[in-house]
């Protein structure tokens, strides 16, 4: 018997070995120390056959690391007898010259300087079979020259230890590696001594999730659905296997629950592997499955991570793989996505955005510009457009475009859009109160569709203007076709009392919707801003290119029929003055635009009253 890493076999020495137990009997070292002969000399020979027939495998080894004796059952246990293991050097025997630290603390038990040595080694039987033996090497009494190795055979534990762990480890279902195990592998993959021995010091992964699982559970029962779990899970081991060919590893395929998967490429070379992989896995898993009889067609979005192994947590990894995965799925899935770093910074500034714009308000971080709204027969100005901005501390000066859906999402908007509201009306009223020569402008302030029906705000309206002073004419609310149109119930009644009220309503961005005119008229809307698609159709004149006449056509009965209806058209998003002659020649209002103006800070509008813009 030896040690699987080493090992003279003990049979060698058998010569030197011919210690028995007669002669240990009668060994000057174990002389009993009492002069009485025939007591204690019936006790040892006691001792001795008790040592002999112990069911626990034993041996008594000198000072120098030899065995002076050794008992059947290591005997049986090392498969030789205990005559032929007496005289064999012990270490060799159990294997305890293979590692350094087990081999220092062994001659340190030899020498009486450590207490005991307690360790686990693999041993070979001659007979071919293996056994996992627990060795403890502790002293004899302090007069007896020696130590005592016992040897137990816990093959058996261990075999148990290592089913429970399998088990614990291991997915039912699929015979895949679960959560766990992938989770641990993922941990020690990017300790630093793995990735510094590893040859390309990046991790890869493919994070996967079935297409319309949920609906062959649902339908078809969570026994077609284990099975059809378990075809995929065979069908992406083959593709890691196949991805293994010529490397060191193939990748570890995991089911992470439910119906994701994750495959893990350990070693990898960059992102031309993961891609490999991925596109492989789409492919295996488009193919139809036959499970119970059925025709089974399933798709997978993926989501693929690769990155450098230093600097990278296992958690990190993990939510770049979901997010990733996520962006699978909206980009419409049956497809694999790539980790993109840029999309991932603007997703977290979307959400550091939403997190912090409550606070946002109350520490005043936004402010208005106001965009000037120009007569387009004498060209001065009639009103001015509030545009909110947010100066937010880390990322500048925030357009709303980048932040109004998120507080529509969150309802910030409501506290939002109180805010505007009321700052817009305190301007206006304080540029009539500054210029009371001059005719006084109004002020066009954007009102979210969840404004209205999330808060009070004919209330609020009406709250303002009577702290404010300003005249409920010289207030304009815009709101989108898409807020108003079918609307019923709460906002409609909300408009006509604003309308009553003598606040005029603007119908922004209009012709992006639904653009029915003659539905519009029965609401209490009075103004109706043409989106600046229309304007841009205009463009060309003047640059040699011929105008599009079916833009002109369009836009022309446009305005003609709302004028019937009772209403005025602003155009917005005019940049040239050819764009603004034709628009004057075909009978629009009042124009906006950075013909005019840009949106700009209230003292500038100040300097714009009473002249032509
Ligand atoms: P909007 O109400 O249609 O506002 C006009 C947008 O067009 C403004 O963008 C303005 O800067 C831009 N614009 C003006 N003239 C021109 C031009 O000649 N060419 C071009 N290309 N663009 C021009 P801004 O300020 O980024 O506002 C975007 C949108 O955000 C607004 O569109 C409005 O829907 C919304 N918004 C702005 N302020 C508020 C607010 O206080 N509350 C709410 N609920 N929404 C707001
Ligand atoms: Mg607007
Ligand atoms: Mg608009």
């Amino acid at each position: 018997m030896s040690g699987t890493s080493e090992g003279p076999a003990p049979a060698a020495d058998l010569d030197r070995s011919a210690v028995t137990e007669s002669d240990i009997k009668t060994s000057p070292r174990t002389e009993p120390r009492t002069d009485s002969c025939t007591e204690p000399r019936t006790e040892q020979l006691t001792y001795r056959s008790a040592f002999a027939a112990a069911p626990i495998a034993m041996a008594v080894v000198d000072r120098e690391g030899v065995v002076v004796g050794a008992n059947s059952a290591l005997g049986d246990l090392l498969g030789a007898t205990p005559e032929e293991l007496g005289g064999s050097v012990a270490a060799d025997l159990v294997d305890l010259t293979s590692d350094a630290r087990t081999w220092h603390a062994y001659r340190e038990v030899l020498r009486g300087r450590q207490a005991k040595l307690r360790c686990t080694r693999r041993l070979k039987h001659p007979d071919g079979h293996s056994l996992w033996a627990q060795i403890t090497v502790a002293p004899l009494p302090d007069e007896e020259p020696g130590v005592l190795l016992s040897v137990a055979d816990i093959s058996a534990r261990r075999e148990l230890q290592a089913r429970l762990r399998h088990l614990q480890m291991h997915d039912p279902v699929t015979r895949l590696p679960n959560r766990t195990l992938f989770f641990e592998r993922l941990s020690t993959a990017l300790e630093a001594e793995s990735y510094e021995q590893s040859g390309t010091g990046r991790i890869g992964l493919c994070y996967l999730d079935l297409d319309g699982f949920q609906a062959v559970n649902d339908t078809l029962g969570h026994r077609v659905g284990d099975r059809l779990l378990a075809a995929v899970a065979e069908r992406l081991t083959r593709c890691a296997d196949e991805a293994g060919y010529g490397r060191a590893s193939a990748p570890l395929v995991a089911r992470l629950g439910g119906d994701e998967f994750a495959l893990l490429v350990e070693d990898s070379t960059g992102t031309e592997q993961l891609a490999d992989l991925a596109e492989s896995v789409l492919k295996a898993v488009q193919a139809p499955f036959d499970i119970s009889g059925q025709r089974l067609s399933v798709s997978a979005s993926i989501g693929v991570v690769e990155r450098q192994a230093e600097g990278t947590s296992a958690t990190g990894l993990m939510q770049a793989a979901d997010t990733t995965l996520y962006w699978a799925k909206a980009d419409g899935k049956d497809r694999w996505t790539l980790f993109d770093p840029e999309r991932n910074a603007h997703r977290m500034t979307r959400q550091a955005l939403a997190s912090t714009l409550r606070p946002a308000i109350e520490r005043g971080e936004f402010r208005l510009e106001y965009q000037p709204l120009v007569c387009m027969e004498d060209g001065r100005l009639r009103g001015v457009e509030a545009l909110v901005r947010w100066n937010h501390p880390q990322f500048g000066v925030l357009t709303p475009n980048r932040f109004i859906g998120l507080a529509e999402e969150d309802g910030s908007i409501v506290p939002l859009g109180r805010w505007v509201l009321a700052t817009a009306c305190r301007q206006a009223r304080q540029w009539q109160l500054d210029h009371p020569e001059e005719p006084p402008i109004f002020v066009s302030v954007n009102v979210a569709v969840r404004q209205v029906w999330d808060s009070d705000l004919v209330a609020d309206v009406a709250e303002i203007l009577a702290e404010t002073g300003l005249a409920p004419h010289l207030l304009q609310l815009e709101l989108t076709e898409s807020a108003v149109m079918g609307s019923a119930g709460r906002p409609l009644q909300a408009l006509q009392a604003l309308s009553d009220m003598g606040v005029g309503i603007a119908i922004d961005d209009f012709g992006t919707g639904y653009s029915n005119l003659a539905y519009l008229s029965r609401l209490p809307v009075s103004v109706l801003k043409l989106d600046g698609s229309f304007v841009r159709g205009f463009q060309y004149e003047g640059e040699g290119v011929p105008p599009n006449p079916a833009d002109e056509v369009v836009v022309e009965a446009m305005i003609q029929l709302a004028h019937r209806l009772g209403l005025t058209v602003t155009a917005e998003c005019v940049e040239t003055s050819a764009q603004a002659s034709r628009l004057r020649r075909i009978g629009c209002d009042t124009g906006q635009g950075w013909l005019y103006s840009r949106p700009v800070p209230p003292d500038r509008i100040s300097g714009l009253m009473g002249a032509r813009v």
